[in-house]
């Protein structure tokens, strides 16, 4: 057996007895793996020639088993090595959460909030489920690897049979819990059920490129006997049927009149593993001699690792349906970092390495015209949902004004009427114009003050004396 890393231990604990109701999630979690696993074979298909797939047969299976209280994900993905089980579920060292800290944790307060900043991931599994599976085959690997954990110390790996490549997740539900005191239980049996799997990917996982199939019971009348006499009644048999459960159609190609926030909401938390629904969600298509659709999202709140240097900004590319990069930074500026989304150009070209992309005219078009849209978007909300926008502004307000004095200023015009500075006078959040219309004709500058807090500000006497002048200062 081999021991969980101290912080993968942590983020195990805190997610089995969290609070947190939402435990449905996992689906959406594992699949959204899968479709991952997915995309990193196709995209090696094509940039290297020996790797011949059938587009058609790229999928994810969804199975359960009653009696055996099993649920099954499986997709014919790239896979994982022995080594790559190690690294990639034995430790939580991915999404640069080796940050992840106790103290962090303690200081944050509730568990949610916790496992939110992360990302649940595959973790989130051992929410439902009292032991988990998962026998990979890397794509051009003999073998296949089992790798098994029951959530609290450890884990195995050992070598396994799959007949081809890919990865198999294969979770034991928990027994459903005895009623508390409020009467209420969590019953894990709902998700072994044909329609309870469904749903949950219906509404989580709906936009997923690749089919998501599950055997679904189905009813059918029976060919009518050739003998059948007058009183013949139609029979009927069960049976059972491989279905696509999901739509499939990629939700950034709708137009936005064609989709409900809804839909949006969840393609952005299964998409970019958020607890939370986006603040705002842009949508555009552009047509003409650069054809693309784009749909990017301003996070309802700041990652845990924004402001760190681990941190990557990105936009998703995509090109005729294939994830090219899955955080294409030549897409967003520094100051927009936070913006979150997806890219898809038929016109940029699939052969790419980076070196080639940054270089890439159109994608410099692209970038342009996202950046208008952010800008445009984030004004509208400072217009028209000033609550919105000073809890967005809280968020990601330091890298708008770093965005101001980064590049010698060239973007200062841009960005200054989208920072928020606190007016003494208003006791409120005020932008610079609105500083400006409120000044008294007399006023002949502006007055401001920095400091470590309002509060102290407010108690300067040069603060006070320029407030009895009747003149404001922002803090
Ligand atoms: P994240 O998806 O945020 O990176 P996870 O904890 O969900 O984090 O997964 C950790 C890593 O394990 C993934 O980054 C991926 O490399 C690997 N992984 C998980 N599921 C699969 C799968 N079905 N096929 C191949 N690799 C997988």
């Amino acid at each position: 057996m081999r021991q969980f890393k101290t912080e993968s231990k942590k983020l195990l604990d805190l997610m089995i007895n969290s609070i947190y109701t939402n435990k449905e999630i996992f689906l959406r979690e594992l699949i959204s793996n899968a479709s991952d696993a997915v995309d990193k074979l196709n995209f090696k298909s094509l940039q290297d020639p020996s790797v011949k797939l059938d587009q058609g047969d790229l999928a994810i299976r969804v199975s359960f088993d009653k009696d055996a209280r099993t649920i099954t994900i499986s997709d014919n993905g790239i896979g994982m090595t022995a080594e790559e089980l190690e690294r990639n579920l034995g430790t939580i060292a991915h999404s640069g959460s080796e940050e992840f800290k106790t103290e962090n944790a303690e200081q944050q307060g509730s568990d949610v909030d916790i496992i939110g900043q992360f990302g649940v991931g595959f973790y989130s599994a051992f929410m439902v489920a009292s032991h988990v599976k998962v026998v990979s085959r890397a794509y051009g690997e003999d073998t296949a690897h089992v790798w098994e954990s029951d959530g609290l110390e450890g884990y195995t790996i050992e070598d396994g049979e799959r007949a081809e490549h890919g990865t198999d997740v294969i979770l034991t539900l928990r027994e459903n819990e005895k009623l508390d005191a409020d009467g209420e239980a969590e019953t894990y049996d709902r998700f072994l059920t044909e329609w309870g799997l469904k749903s949950l990917i219906q509404q989580y996982s709906n936009y997923v490129r690749y089919p998501i199939q599950m055997m679904v019971s189905k009813s059918r009348q029976k060919p009518k006997p050739e003998d059948a006499g007058d009183d013949y009644k139609p029979e009927y048999e069960d049976y059972q049927e491989l279905e696509t459960i999901n739509s499939m159609t990629p939700i950034w190609k709708k137009r936005s009149s064609d989709v409900e926030q809804k839909d949006y909401n969840e393609f952005y938390k299964s998409t970019f593993h958020d607890f939370d629904d986006p603040a705002r969600t842009i949508s555009f298509h552009a047509e003409g001699t650069l054809e693309y659709d784009a749909l990017l999202f301003v996070p309802g709140r700041a990652p845990f690792d924004l402001y760190s240097k681990d941190y990557e900004k990105g936009l998703a590319l995509y090109s005729s349906n294939v994830l090219i990069m899955e955080k294409c930074d030549d897409l967003l500026p520094d100051y927009y970092n936070f913006v979150r989304g997806v890219v898809d150009s038929a016109d940029v070209t699939l052969n790419i390495s980076r070196e080639t992309l940054q270089q890439n005219r159109q994608l410099k078009a692209i970038a342009k015209r996202v950046e208008k849209k952010i800008t445009a978007d984030l004004e509208d909300m400072r217009d028209n949902d000033r609550e919105a926008y000073e809890k967005f502004f809280e968020n990601f307000g330091r890298g708008l004004k770093y965005g101001i004095y980064s590049s010698y200023g060239m973007k200062a015009d841009e960005l200054a009427d989208l920072l928020l500075f606190w007016s003494a006078k208003e006791q409120k959040m005020i932008t610079l114009a609105e500083y400006a219309k409120g000044m008294p004709e007399d006023q002949k500058a502006i007055y401001y003050a920095a400091g470590d807090s309002r509060e102290r500000l407010a108690k300067m006497p040069v603060v006070k004396g320029v407030l009895e002048r009747g003149y404001d200062v922002l803090c």
